[in-house]
């Protein structure tokens, strides 16, 4: 049996210290995840966060250059632990969570904020300021058994050598098990899914030439710089 097209390389993500990649299957996202970005996105910091999706074929794995996406003058990072799923689940309980847990990463949720806040304005989707072309840039892939649960830690991002986002990863509303207990009511998790879970507050715009890194303490730095539009 033949494709009437070609097929395409199905998305991956480098594995620290393994000559073997961790493909991708879907991405999700938490939002509103800390106390301090919701309310700088105009919440009260008491809200429930909730899910999006983003395709895997927004996945920029390892970082490097991402071309300014169309149709947009506000073009946000925020800088989020990815966690990568081993094998399927459904109805995970917390407690049981992180031995669905195949390791974790330092990623970016990158967004079209003028397009999304379209979204929220009409009670529209969110689909065109989340998921667009190189809108999950995202780095090397640490394996659990070498860095453990990443229930607290490091995290931060420098724009053009100055820090924007600083916070821990303790900060989390929902930490990573509950809501790998909460979207496994709604989804059978599946290995290859990712979790993007959440960003801290001090999100704000980048232009063409700047340079973002972000880092988090036990899974190095993911850089990115930004380029001209395609
Ligand atoms: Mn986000």
């Amino acid at each position: 049996m033949a494709y009437a097209i070609s097929l395409w390389t199905p998305p991956a993500l480098v594995i620290a210290d393994s000559k073997d990649l961790f493909p991708v299957r879907r991405i999700f996202c938490v939002g509103r995840n800390y106390v301090e970005h919701q309310k700088e996105m105009g919440g009260d910091g008491r809200e429930q966060p909730f899910f999006f999706i983003k395709s895997a074929h927004s996945l920029v794995a390892g970082g490097g250059d991402v071309h300014y996406p169309p149709k947009t003058a506000n073009y946000h990072y925020e800088t989020e632990m990815v966690v990568a799923i081993s094998r399927q689940g459904r109805r995970i309980a917390a407690k049981d969570a992180n031995s669905y847990i195949f390791g974790c990463a330092v990623g970016l949720d990158m967004t079209r904020r003028d397009l999304q806040q379209i979204g929220k304005d009409k009670g529209r989707p969110w689909d065109f300021g989340k998921d667009f072309d190189q809108a999950a840039p995202c780095g090397t892939l640490v394996p659990a058994a070498k860095v453990g649960s990443m229930a607290k830690g490091a995290l931060w991002l420098k724009v053009n050598g100055k820090v924007r986002q600083s916070a821990d990863l303790a900060d989390m509303i929902w930490s990573v098990p509950e809501q790998i207990e909460y979207l496994s009511q709604y989804y059978t998790l599946e290995p290859g899914d990712l979790i993007y879970s959440g960003t801290p507050a001090g999100v704000g715009p980048v232009q063409p030439g700047d340079e973002l890194v972000a880092g988090i303490d036990g899974l190095g730095e993911l850089k990115v710089r930004i380029v001209a539009p395609l």
